[in-house]
């Protein structure tokens, strides 16, 4: 496992000291450290590729992190493929001191745990709601139909509070 955890921090000493350059680099992450309720399974590995830039001696990160799923809508349950295509723009920190922003990343002396940032930006953006569509209406909470169906012949106009108290008349 040493050499898998040498190969995902980023040596930046070619960079670090030098404004204008840049480093390319291209990462898969590790679909076992990436558990979310709303991910019934990965189609393959999430991939990131992009840059790490000197820019007046800011270092930057820009680049694209892909991700091909099936996963669990939040309103109707159903399963649905999803792909992701997330841009990524952090900036790196020597030290966070004066700085803590959410998309400030540290560095450890000339390197980058690239794994890490990747893997936040990623929780990050997991933490939205996931649709299987945008107009997705959900299910029926009287009877558990999936509404994108059709309906379902429930009442739609009876509030469930006012049924409860009907039949308290009722009786
Ligand atoms: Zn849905
Ligand atoms: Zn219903």
């Amino acid at each position: 496992m040493q050499l898998q955890e040498d190969q995902m921090k980023l040596d930046l000493r070619e960079i670090i000291e030098i404004p204008g350059a840049s480093l390319p680099f291209r990462c898969t992450l590790d679909t076992a450290r990436l558990d979310f309720p709303s991910v019934v399974r990965y189609n393959a590995a999430p991939e990131a590729e992009g840059l790490v830039q000197n820019t007046a001696g800011i270092l930057s990160l820009t680049g694209t992190l892909r991700a091909d799923m099936i996963c669990v809508c939040d309103r109707c349950a159903r399963e649905y493929a999803c792909r992701k295509e997330l841009p990524l723009r952090v900036t790196l920190a020597a030290n966070l001191q004066d700085d803590d922003g959410e998309d400030v990343f540290p560095l450890e002396g000339n390197f980058l745990d690239l794994d890490d940032v990747l893997e936040t930006c990623f929780i990050l953006d997991m933490e939205a709601k996931h649709l299987c569509r945008e107009d997705c209406k959900g299910l029926c909470d009287k009877c558990g139909a999936n509404l994108n169906d059709g309906p379902c012949g429930c009442k739609a106009t009876t509030d469930p509070r006012l049924a409860v108290l009907e039949q308290l008349l009722d009786k």
